[in-house]
């Protein structure tokens, strides 16, 4: 039987939440809101209408304040969403029957985008300006600029720019990977 791990809303196999590390499980109870899926925003607000329509009561987690999707677009967000225990089974089917069992969105490729905008997973957007090679180790470094406060200018190593999100320090965080491209106003519209 499946234990519920408080700190993640969510239910799991083990002793010990794969996510969050923690031993504190305990068997769900019917009113204990639990994960679904972790969706795009804009197919989370379908879903959420779904379930709607099926009586399923639906809390949602999101990144991304109103602010920030009115400036940026609505496609950048990703929305968790929770149902109580109780409806979890049924919400998993509506949700597995909706999209069809096909992916949520296609794989992200994780090659570097020049002079595309980022988000890092506590929020904060960045445009990757270049590549620039350490002299000594001829280890490539990201060069990227905040675009939000003094716009400073900063480096980090390629490898870890690139790299997932460490969840054991960070188990709440809303992106698979430290950094993420933020989509394009128009993804549709190829070079
Ligand atoms: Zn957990």
């Amino acid at each position: 039987m499946q234990l519920y791990c408080e700190n993640c809303m969510k239910l799991v196999d083990g002793p010990v939440c794969p996510r969050c590390r923690s031993r504190k499980l305990r068997a769900p109870q019917n009113g204990d809101f639990c994960l679904v899926a972790e969706i795009p925003y804009m197919q989370a607000e379908m879903l959420k209408e779904l379930f709607a329509d099926n009586d399923i009561p639906c809390t949602e987690r999101s990144m991304l304040g109103a602010g920030i999707i009115a400036k940026v677009g609505v496609n950048v967000g990703r929305v968790r969403l929770y149902v109580p225990y109780d409806r979890l089974d049924f919400a998993s089917e509506l949700y597995d029957a909706y999209f069809n069992g096909t992916p949520e969105e296609p794989p992200k490729p994780r090659e570097l985008l020049l002079h595309h905008v980022y988000r890092h997973f506590k929020g904060g957007l960045y445009l990757v300006e270049d590549v620039a090679k350490h002299s000594e180790t001829q280890e490539e470094y990201v060069v990227y600029r905040k675009l939000y406060g003094d716009r400073s200018l900063w480096i980090r190593p390629k490898e870890m720019f690139l790299s997932q999100v460490d969840r054991e320090k960070y188990p709440d965080a809303m992106q698979e990977y430290r950094f993420e491209p933020v989509d394009e106003e128009h993804p549709e519209e190829s070079e």
